[in-house]
C-alpha cells in the first residue's frame, strides 16, 4: 500500500484580495459557478470543493484573488497590523503573505519586504505589482543585515517570520515517514539543523528590534526542530525583551505539541486532519497597547 496526500480530497482555498474586491461581490461571481462558502476563522478566504481548478479564473489573473491554502492565510491575521502600521516581512517571496499584509493595512502604512535571493526579489516584485498593494518597498537584502539599531525601521511595530523550512508540511507526497517504522537518514538530520539553526538566529534578530510590539514566526514544516524547539530555544531571549509568547486563534483545536510549559499557545495544521502541516508562533511585548483580536 502506499499513503498519497494527494489522494486525500483536499477543499481549495482562494483568498479575495481586499485591496481589488471586497469578499461579497467576489462570493457572488463564484457563486455564479461554482460551490463556494466564506471561511471562519479567515474571512476574505473562501472555499472551494476539492479540484476545483481556479488558476486561469480572470479574477485570479487580475490580482483580485489569490490561491492560497488556509493555513497560509492564517499567519498574516495572526499577525493583526493595523492600517498605518509599518511592519517587517522579513524572508518575503513569493509575497503571498506581504501582499495579505498590505489588504489587512487596507493599503495604507509601510511593508518592508526582505528577500535574500535574486531571483525570487523577482517574483515578489511582480506578486506586489499584481495585487496593487501600494505600502510595499520591496528589500533585496539579508534580513539578518538589517539593523534593528537603524533609524529606518525605529517605527516598526511588527514583524513576519517566515523563513526558509524543510517544507515538510507541504512538499511530501508519500505518507510513509509517518509510519513508525520510519527513520530519517543522517543527511535529512543534518539538512534539518542547519534549518534549526537559521530560523533561531533569525527569529531572536526579529526579538531585538526595539519598538516592535508583534512577532509571527511561521513555517509550513511538521518537524518540531523547526518549530516548538526553534520556540523554546528563545523563550529567555525573548523574555529579557519583554516579549510573551501568546495565543493563537484560541478557538483552533490543534496546538504545539507538549514539549514545554507554554506550548499550548502554538499552532499546528496537521497533514492528515488538514491536508497541509503548517507551525504558527505569536510573540506579544508585555504592555503594548494594540492587542489584535481575530
Ligand atoms: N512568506 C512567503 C510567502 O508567503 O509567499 C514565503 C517565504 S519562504 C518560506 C522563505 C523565503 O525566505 C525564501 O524566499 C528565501 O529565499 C528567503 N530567505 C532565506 N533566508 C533569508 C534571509 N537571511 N533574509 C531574507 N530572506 C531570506
Amino acid at each position: 500500500t502506499s499513503y498519497k496526500i494527494s489522494d486525500l480530497p483536499k477543499p481549495r482555498y482562494a483568498r479575495v484580495n481586499t485591496l481589488k474586491m471586497d469578499v461579497e461581490s467576489a462570493l457572488l461571481e463564484f457563486k455564479k459557478q461554482y460551490e463556494v462558502s466564506q471561511d471562519a476563522m479567515v474571512p476574505d478566504l473562501l472555499i472551494f470543493p476539492p479540484r476545483t481548478d481556479l488558476h486561469d479564473h480572470p479574477l485570479v489573473k487580475s490580482g483580485s484573488v489569490f490561491l492560497q491554502g488556509k493555513a497560509s492565510s492564517m499567519v498574516a491575521v495572526a499577525l493583526g497590523p493595523k492600517p498605518g502600521w509599518e511592519v517587517i516581512d522579513a524572508c518575503a517571496a513569493p509575497g503571498n503573505k506581504t501582499v495579505h499584509l498590505a489588504a489587512l493595512m487596507k493599503g495604507k502604512g509601510k511593508i518592508i519586504a526582505c528577500e535574500l535571493n535574486k531571483e525570487r526579489v523577482k517574483r515578489l516584485k511582480d506578486t506586489v505589482k499584481l495585487a496593487g498593494a501600494t505600502n510595499v518597498k520591496v528589500k533585496h537584502d539579508d534580513f539578518l543585515n538589517m539593523s534593528s539599531e537603524d533609524p529606518a525601521y525605529s517605527k516598526v511595530q511588527a514583524i513576519l517570520l517566515d523563513p526558509s523550512c524543510s517544507g515538510s508540511g507541504t512538499v511530501v507526497d508519500r505518507l510513509d515517514h509517518l509510519l513508525p517504522s520510519y527513520t530519517a537518514d543522517s543527511s535529512d538530520v543534518n539538512r534539518l539543523e542547519k534549518l534549526a539553526a537559521f530560523q533561531k538566529k533569525a527569529l531572536e534578530h526579529a526579538l531585538s528590534f526595539p519598538t516592535v510590539e508583534r512577532i509571527v514566526y511561521s513555517t509550513c514544516s511538521i518537524n518540531q526542530v523547526e518549530n516548538e524547539d526553534v520556540i523554546n530555544s528563545v523563550l529567555p531571549l525573548a523574555s529579557s525583551y519583554g516579549f510573551e509568547l501568546t495565543t493563537v486563534f484560541p478557538q483552533w483545536p490543534r496546538r504545539g505539541h507538549p514539549v514545554f510549559d507554554g506550548s499550548q499557545h502554538l499552532l499546528r495544521t496537521d497533514l492528515i486532519e488538514d491536508k497541509e502541516g503548517f507551525f504558527i508562533a505569536l510573540f506579544v511585548r508585555k504592555g503594548a497597547s494594540t492587542p489584535a483580536k481575530h
